[in-house]
């Protein structure tokens, strides 16, 4: 997709405000004329960012604005040593409101619905992003919050709710409760919004049928607003962004290099209206592509989309000298009926050798059992090349989290 004038005139102005401010990120922009920035190929030109780099900001050094324009900050999980503090001003956080009210409209949700919230609230965006958007909508928000399935429940069936939001591990564990509990014509529910990270089809055909919901990925960062930046509509053609306040680009994680519209690599996201924090080709290290324009959606809004998000680049793997991330892996349990969505892949070393254990939860036993690991061995051996060690495990035997899952597990190192 062509970069329009408007967009070049909105990344000029957000590198002048970057600039102007003397920020940490100033420093890193302090070569670039936001003048001479002329063309997409000039802005192709401009140097990447990492959250590594923002990380150095700590605490407060990412800030553009004075002080006294910042009403909030929140700030991304710091399991990875420290935590990246993005400052918003009243602007920034009325323009996530009205980006993640146009995610719920685009899900067909209206202020007739009452939008149950189980994410988080706190330093993590997630919980109180779901909760603005209900809230300029014109919707009930319900904020439960994570955790104490027994009083989600119970507001699912005294309130009823309509709009489940969760992540999919959350929302699958819920679904399962109320399947265990029979409660399944007790609840309300219509709709999923489900926080947007890489999960197979089983996983979101259980949560479809055990719930009785249409589901919609919702996807976004703590670093570019929150989540509610993107979402798919009814007809489930990629998820539609709003490129008048953000610009995608598609990379190759390896060499940098911009990919065509269409080709699968990492996401790219420029802001063109933040104010606290801008961001200059942020890289997410999320795998998708960019739906090609000329496959309009039948929905007819203008809105370009992205594909779901089918990894991470870190969870691409090279195991025996072969690429494989977890998407393919979710191809391969499609194949096998007896397989649950749910799976973990482990990777260590043995006698110097690369070995891949793949624990797949399955209702079968014994003799039953065995004969899925084979089959489930043939199918890795037939679509990726590799051998593995098959392990059926008992379903729920594998940790479920109201955080992001994490399956593959490389223990090389
Ligand atoms: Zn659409």
């Amino acid at each position: 997709m062509k970069m329009t004038e408007h967009t070049l005139e909105q990344i000029r102005n957000q590198i002048r405000r970057i600039l102007a401010s003397g920020s940490f990120y100033a420093g890193r922009l302090s070569h670039v004329d936001p003048d001479a920035l002329q063309s997409q190929e000039d802005f192709e030109q401009l140097p990447f960012s990492e959250k590594e780099d923002l990380r150095e900001a700590y605490p407060l050094g990412l800030s553009a604005v004075p002080e006294e324009e910042i009403v909030r900050i929140h700030s991304s999980s710091g399991t990875t040593g420290t935590p990246v503090i993005i400052p918003y001003t009243r602007q920034d956080v009325e323009d996530w409101a009205e980006l993640f009210r146009r995610c719920y409209e685009i899900a067909g949700i209206t202020r007739e619905d009452r939008i149950h919230i189980t994410p988080g609230y706190g330093l993590w965006t997630a919980g109180i992003g779901f909760q603005a958007g209900a809230e300029k909508l014109g919707a009930m928000a319900v904020p439960l919050g994570p955790g104490n399935t027994e009083k989600q429940l119970q507001f699912l069936q005294d309130v009823k709710s309509t709009v489940l939001c969760a992540t999919s591990s959350y929302a699958l564990l819920l679904a399962e409760e109320i399947e265990r509990r029979g409660l399944r014509d007790k609840i309300f529910l219509r709709k999923g919004v489900i926080g947007s990270e890489r999960w197979g089809e089983k996983m979101r055909a259980r949560i479809a049928n055990e719930l009785g919901v249409e589901l919609y990925d919702i996807y976004g960062l703590t670093e570019v607003y929150g989540p509610g930046i993107a979402i798919n509509c009814e007809h489930n053609t990629g998820m539609h962004y709003f490129d008048d306040y953000l610009y995608f680009e598609i990379i190759d994680p390896k060499t940098g290099e911009v990919l065509p519209e269409g080709q699968l690599g990492e996401l790219v996201i420029t802001t063109l209206r933040k104010e606290g924090a801008p961001l200059i080709r942020y890289r997410t290290h999320d795998l998708t592509r960019i739906v090609p324009a000329d496959q309009p959606c039948p929905c007819g809004r203008s809105y370009p989309r992205i594909d779901v998000i089918l990894g991470r680049t870190d969870d691409m793997v090279k195991v025996k000298g072969v690429n494989i991330f977890p998407g393919q892996i979710d191809d391969i349990l499609k194949g096998l009926p007896d397989a649950s969505s749910e799976y973990q892949v482990f990777i260590d070393h043995e006698n110097s050798h690369d070995r891949i254990t793949v624990f797949v939860e399955t209702a079968l036993k014994d003799q039953a059992a065995r004969q899925f690991e084979k089959a489930l061995k043939d199918a890795f051996k037939a679509r990726v090349n590799i051998g593995i060690v098959p392990k059926a495990v008992a379903l729920g035997e594998l940790p479920r989290s109201e955080k992001k899952t994490t399956r593959v597990f490389d223990y090389r190192y």
